[in-house]
């Protein structure tokens, strides 16, 4: 066989997928993957819980997280779905029954402040001298996905007010 009939031949061969039969995948992949959750549906799928959540998969280092900030308090790392060039989470390293702010009582002030003496102290390691935001989702309609207390810190990026 010469070179070019050879060539010829392996071009004739590789699939390539036409249009009809690129949508019928689509098609079919559509019903086998479920579309990718948005952060409400993530919170409105959350069941308010005092369980052990992700973020304790993450304090024992079960799963990795990349960690920018950790006392013998608190917990802090880089969200992964970012809504900022910088979006950190901020966490409690006992959770202590804050599984939200709306648990909190009054044995919780000391952490409570720590967790937003820290978000300050981060922000300034991460340069956000021009200015951040701090949220605190609680509960379905507040967007909570994860039940174990923590502050978002944000930043990088001009906010807007109100928030939506
Ligand atoms: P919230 O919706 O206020 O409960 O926030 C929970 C946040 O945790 C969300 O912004 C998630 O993107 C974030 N998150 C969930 N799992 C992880 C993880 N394994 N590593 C880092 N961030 C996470």
């Amino acid at each position: 066989m010469t070179k070019n009939k050879d060539r010829k031949m392996r071009q004739e061969t590789k699939i390539k997928p036409s249009s009809s039969s690129t949508s019928r995948l689509q098609l079919l992949t559509s019903h086998l993957l479920p579309p990718m959750a948005s952060e409400k549906d993530a919170a409105l799928a959350a069941v308010p819980t005092d369980s052990p959540t992700i973020f304790d998969k993450i304090i024992n280092k079960e799963i990795p997280a990349k960690v920018v900030y950790e006392d013998e308090k608190v917990l802090a790392f880089r969200d992964i779905a970012p809504q900022a060039p910088t979006h950190i989470v901020i966490i409690p390293k006992v959770k202590d029954g804050l599984t939200g702010l709306s648990k909190a009582e009054e044995r919780h002030c000391e952490i409570l402040g720590h967790l937003l003496y820290s978000a300050k102290r981060i922000a300034e390691q991460e340069g956000l001298e021009d200015g951040f935001r701090i949220v605190i989702n609680d509960g379905p309609k507040g967007c909570q996905s994860v039940y174990h207390i923590h502050i978002h810190l944000l930043g990088g990026r001009h906010m807007n007010w109100p928030p939506c």
